[in-house]
């Protein structure tokens, strides 16, 4: 029999697959010592649509789409389907001097639903990598290299990146991130770049709108790329949403500036759509609400549905050619053993399957204006300073006077208590430090909106009472 579990003994008790865990696994982004008696580990089995199902039956709520990988639901048919069949016909090859039908549909496929702007020239190359920060290491070395090659201004050698953005955590790609959490014991190993302020709504203070702020980020920026002039060859951001930085929004004016910008310095525009692309925001792709199209448009998470890791970085002719010469070193000589691998390419071909033949976005649009109805009710509570929404994506800031000065003190960890509580009324809650989100799987129903509903309140008065 082939897809056996080798032991069917693990699941027969959840406690015993449990112990052997923490005796062999060591988990991402975790202190290890706080499992299993300050969070406790899930034992997921199975999943179902916007479920997870531990052993022994319980079903959780995954509201924040196994991080934000996950789109059409676990399990989806079509997609497992599609995967099955690519796994008997071709589960990988190289890249490098084969093809295969699945990389060139899918190239193909997202040159075509990819952001455009009147007047400028299309995005038209696919570069393949097998997950998002190694998506994010080529965008930032091609921008890097087509300066190098080119000859004439080798001095490019500087990025920006905003403040409370992130990228991924390899060490290219914390470079450009600005979560200190994550970046400051890895500093003194990153290369330098330049931060310019979040256009965060979030900051917006003495009555200015969000598009005022971002106007107020946009004329820092514009200053910092005066001051830079020269050094820089790329700017990479997230547009509409800093996700790992807590779900911070901005207005779209900002991302119409910083085209202007990056045109008028001659340097590149990184989107980073890793986390917003594929619907999160209310289009396919976050870019679109401001009307802009980047250089480099670097995506992943939800490219598979949330099947298998893959990523693509998107690149306008300009850049590609750049690269072509009679010299193998101004090639981009940069792979991955499992690049555009056959599997991945199958997921994310039926991922967009389905986003034609269940009018994934106009659902979204319905399942949204529900979410934000339902967000305004658990945002009344006198700790949440912030309601805050753009397309699927909900969050709530919580304070301790319900303002946006006043954050917890960090020791009470107010976060983790509404996440445990959370889980055990059935609800996977992971907060970004005191910020709750929604996230959920696309297919997510009513009742399962009102569950969610119900136990963020509930999960925010228990957690907050402490304070
Ligand atoms: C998750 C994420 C990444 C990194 O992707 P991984 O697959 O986790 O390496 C990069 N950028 C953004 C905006 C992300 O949210």
């Amino acid at each position: 029999m082939t897809g056996q579990i080798h032991d069917p003994a693990i699941l027969a008790d959840g406690n015993d697959w449990r112990t052997r865990d923490l005796a062999a696994v060591w988990h991402p982004c975790t202190q290890m010592r706080e499992h299993p008696d300050v969070q406790p580990l899930l034992p997921i089995e199975r999943g179902e649509g916007a479920w997870l199902i531990e052993s022994g039956g319980r079903r959780i709520l995954d509201s924040g789409s196994s991080w934000w990988t996950n789109l059409h639901g676990h399990a989806e048919p079509r997609i497992a389907e599609a995967i099955a069949t690519q796994a008997r016909t071709l589960e990988q090859v190289i890249l490098a001097g084969c093809t295969h039908p699945r990389a060139v549909e899918l190239a193909e496929r997202l040159l075509r639903l990819a952001p455009r702007e009147p007047g400028r020239a299309p995005l038209t190359k696919v570069f393949y990598a097998d997950n998002g920060s190694a998506g994010v290491e080529v965008a930032l070395k091609m921008a890097f290299q087509w300066f190098q090659n080119r000859g004439d201004a080798p001095q490019r050698t500087k990025f920006v990146a905003l403040q409370n953005g992130y990228h991924g955590e390899t060490l290219g790609a914390l470079a450009v991130g600005d979560i200190p959490l994550y970046r400051r014991v890895y500093a003194p190993l990153l290369c330098e770049s330049v931060f310019a302020p979040s256009p965060d709504a979030y900051l917006a203070r003495d009555g200015l709108s969000a598009a005022g702020q971002a106007e107020e980020a946009a004329d820092a920026l514009a200053q910092l790329l005066d001051e830079h002039a020269g050094e820089i060859c790329a700017l990479i951001l997230e547009p509409l949403i800093q996700c790992a930085g807590g779900m911070r929004m901005h207005d779209p004016v900002y991302l119409k500036r910083v085209r202007e910008l990056c045109d008028a310095h001659g340097i590149f525009l990184i989107a980073d759509e890793i986390a917003v692309g594929f619907g999160r925001t209310g289009t396919l792709f976050a870019c679109e609400q401001a009307g802009i199209q980047p250089d480099l448009l670097c995506l992943s998470k939800g490219l598979t549905g949330g099947f298998l890791p893959l990523s693509t970085v998107l690149a306008t002719q300009a850049l590609y050619d750049g690269f072509l010469d009679a010299s193998r070193e101004r090639a981009f000589l940069h792979s991955h053993s499992y690049t555009g691998n056959p599997l991945a390419c199958a997921a994310a071909l039926a991922s967009l399957d389905i986003f034609e033949s269940d009018d994934v976005l106009a659902r979204n649009r319905g399942t949204a204006a529900k979410m934000a109805t339902l967000a305004a009710e658990v945002g009344m509570h006198r700790h949440v300073a912030d309601t805050r929404r753009t397309g699927m994506v909900v969050a709530f800031e919580l304070t301790r006077d319900g303002d946006r000065r006043t954050p917890f003190d960090p020791a009470l960890r107010v976060g983790l208590r509404a996440y445990r509580h959370a889980v055990e009324r059935g609800v996977l809650l992971r907060p970004l430090g005191d910020i709750l989100y929604w996230m959920p799987p696309y297919c997510i129903d009513d009742a399962q909106l009102q569950l969610l509903t119900a136990v963020t309140a509930e999960a925010i008065e228990e957690a907050t009472a402490c304070a």
